[in-house]
């Protein structure tokens, strides 16, 4: 009987098999992943609503459903500590560090995995950016900055984490914002990937 199933069945038949147990599945473990690292840009439900759209429209680039895009479009009343025509910085809401800073591009880019050799510069703004607030803060040394890796970005926003001081994080910051993590890249190592092989590995 299934030998004489024409292929436009199959294919419905598959598409149902994603949408009924695949894409809960992932749905599962994305949410399992995220609640082990205890996102700390927003709340898990926004967290979980941006996975969810994510995975069912496959297009994160529409700013009304990036809870970054709301901030740089001053959509929320989260405070903006310095701005400019490419840039935007706050305060991270679940501080993993007595400073904890983020610093995100004005134009969405989902991760550092689509950073590109021409984006050495924008990177190289968004540390100088860091550093302008950490200065503003009276804070010189003992600085972390660096990117998650996808999958464990709590937002599909590019964001630069700006931490210090660093060496009196608390062990589980240490673990999610630490240099040896497999889920977190110092913007330094992502630099001189960017520079070398014009992509993030
Ligand atoms: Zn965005
Ligand atoms: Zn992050």
């Amino acid at each position: 009987m299934l030998r004489s199933m024409p292929i436009c069945q199959f294919a419905l038949i598959d598409s149902l098999c994603v949408r009924l147990f695949v894409l809960p599945v992932l749905r599962g473990h994305a949410q399992t992943l995220l609640s082990i690292l205890r996102p700390h840009d927003v709340t898990a439900r926004s967290v979980s609503d941006t996975l969810n759209s994510l995975m069912e429209t496959q297009d994160a680039s529409d700013s009304d459903d990036c809870p970054f895009c709301q901030i740089v479009n001053n959509q929320t009343d989260t405070e903006i500590l310095l701005s400019d025509d490419q840039l935007v910085c706050f305060r991270d809401t679940t501080p993993g560090a007595t400073h904890h800073y983020l610093v995100i591009p004005r134009t969405h880019i989902d991760s550092c995995r689509n950073l590109q050799r021409d984006n050495v510069a924008l990177v190289e703004q968004m540390v100088e950016m860091g550093r302008s607030i950490l200065e503003k803060n009276k804070v010189l040394d003992d600085v972390r900055m660096g990117f998650h890796l996808p999958p464990f970005t709590s937002v599909p926003h590019l964001h630069l984490h700006v931490l210090a001081p660093a060496s009196k994080m608390v062990s589980k910051s240490q673990l999610r914002y630490g240099p040896q993590s497999h889920w977190f890249i110092t913007v330094d190592k992502a630099l001189s990937q960017l520079k070398t092989r014009g992509k993030v590995k």
